[in-house]
């Protein structure tokens, strides 16, 4: 492994949060992984900060600031972000969020990734069925203009599948 640094890094901070695999960083992609359980989905998002916020440090003005708190406060209301099929019965139960610059989550600055920072979410639901969920409506592309690609790859109790869901597309279909 070349870039040992980055993974000793990445080590660290899965014991801080939420894991992080693949630290592919482009400006207008990110990541979701759904991981769908009887009882319970799961779903973590990793993003470069850039598409939440137009920038990638700490905020230095009041407008700054003012928007990663309304980006923060609309990850939290992670049941209006991530709307799972309601046969699954599904409650919004754990939000976690990492950010070095935003100061979540306890995480440090990566040493070596220039000007650039991420944001990582972990969002747990308890659910009735969560088996049954045909999908999920995901609302980041309507919260934040700056993205436009969303990798996501879905597990479930009937198999996995892998997704590219682009603006405006906002439904993940999911195996059942
Ligand atoms: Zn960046």
């Amino acid at each position: 492994m070349v870039r040992s640094h980055i993974v000793t890094c990445v080590v660290a901070l899965a014991a801080a949060g939420p894991a992080l695999a693949g630290k592919a960083h482009e400006h207008g992609t990110a990541r979701l992984d759904i991981a769908v359980a009887a009882g319970r989905v799961s779903i973590d998002f990793e993003t470069p900060l850039d598409n939440l916020l137009g920038f990638e440090r700490e905020p230095r003005t009041d407008a700054e600031r003012q928007r990663a708190d309304a980006a923060v406060a609309q990850l939290r209301a992670a049941d209006r972000m991530f709307r799972i099929d309601p046969v699954a019965g599904c409650t919004l139960a754990k939000v976690e969020l990492v950010s070095a610059v935003l100061k979540l989550g306890g995480a440090v600055a990566v040493p070596g990734r220039g000007d650039h920072a991420d944001l990582e979410g972990r969002f747990d639901f308890d659910c009735k069925n969560g088996a049954r969920a045909g999908f999920v409506e995901v609302g980041l592309f309507e919260a934040f203009p700056g993205l436009s690609r969303l990798e996501v790859q879905a597990v479930t109790p009937k198999g996995q599948m892998k997704v590219t869901l682009r603006r405006p597309a906002s439904r993940v279909a999911l195996v059942r």
